[in-house]
């Protein structure tokens, strides 16, 4: 039975220690600016393996209809079949009520052995916010965070120091610069412009069978 995942439920049961890299995010819909991320992350952190959790409830996007978990978690599932050191959770999509990291990383931390450690792996706009999110404490106590950058990005460093006076353990990894975002992709679907190239082809045949981001 499966209960993280089907590629990375035994990692660290045999006693060896491994690091698991944790790909939290919406995508609506996944793109492959996201994929070349996880994948460059992967090689340059030495991780055994990066979990690809779909949010389930959003707390901070009450404003915006976001597509059913469902549909989120099956192009997750497309975009990274083909790909052994990828694998995609329902443990987001699957619990109720909103979606916070650390009821995520305390799951993990419950199933997986204390030597297979996290690296939750995001945005690195979307870690500006960490300081507000839930449980910040007991967060940072769960994992090491990973914050994504384009070359150019400029974060204050004066950030960096209060997220590591809040005890979290911080970095930032420059990826390639791919000017690309979900919002990009809906718009586009939306006015009927070809988003070939920028997902995958089973993740494009996805969204135009289930009729995504039409109104
Ligand atoms: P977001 O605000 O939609 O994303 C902010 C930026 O980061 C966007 O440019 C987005 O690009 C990019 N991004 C998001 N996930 C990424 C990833 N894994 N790799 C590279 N770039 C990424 O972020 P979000 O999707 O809502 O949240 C990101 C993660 O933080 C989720 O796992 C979410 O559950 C968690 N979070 C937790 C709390 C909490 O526990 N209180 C609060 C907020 C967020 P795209 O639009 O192209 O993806």
């Amino acid at each position: 039975m499966v209960t993280i995942s089907e590629r990375f439920d035994s990692l660290g049961f045999d006693g060896t220690p491994a690091r698991l890299g944790i790909m939290g995010g919406t995508f609506d819909p996944i793109h492959i600016g996201h994929l070349a991320c996880a994948e460059q992350v992967w090689q340059q952190l030495g991780l055994d393996g990066v979990l690809f959790v779909p949010t389930g409830r959003p707390p901070f996007k009450a404003h915006r209809n976001v597509s059913p978990g469902e549909d989120r978690l099956a192009m997750c599932a497309l975009a990274i079949a083909d790909n052994q050191h990828f694998d995609v959770s329902s443990i987001e999509i699957d619990r109720p009520g909103p979606t916070y990291t650390i009821d995520t990383l305390r799951a993990l931390r419950a199933y997986y052995p204390p030597w297979v450690e996290f690296s939750f792996i995001t945005g690195a706009d979307a870690l500006e916010n960490i300081l507000r999110w839930h449980e910040r404490e007991e967060l940072a106590s769960l994992a090491s965070f990973v914050g994504v950058t384009r070359p150019g990005t400029v974060l204050e460093p004066s950030f960096f120091e209060e997220l590591r006076a809040s005890g979290f353990s911080v970095e930032l990894i420059e990826v390639t610069a791919l000017a690309l975002s979900s919002s990009y992709l809906r718009d586009r679907v939306a006015q009927d412009k070809t988003i070939r190239y920028l997902t995958r082809t089973a993740v494009i045949k996805y969204i135009i069978e289930q009729g995504l981001y039409h109104d």
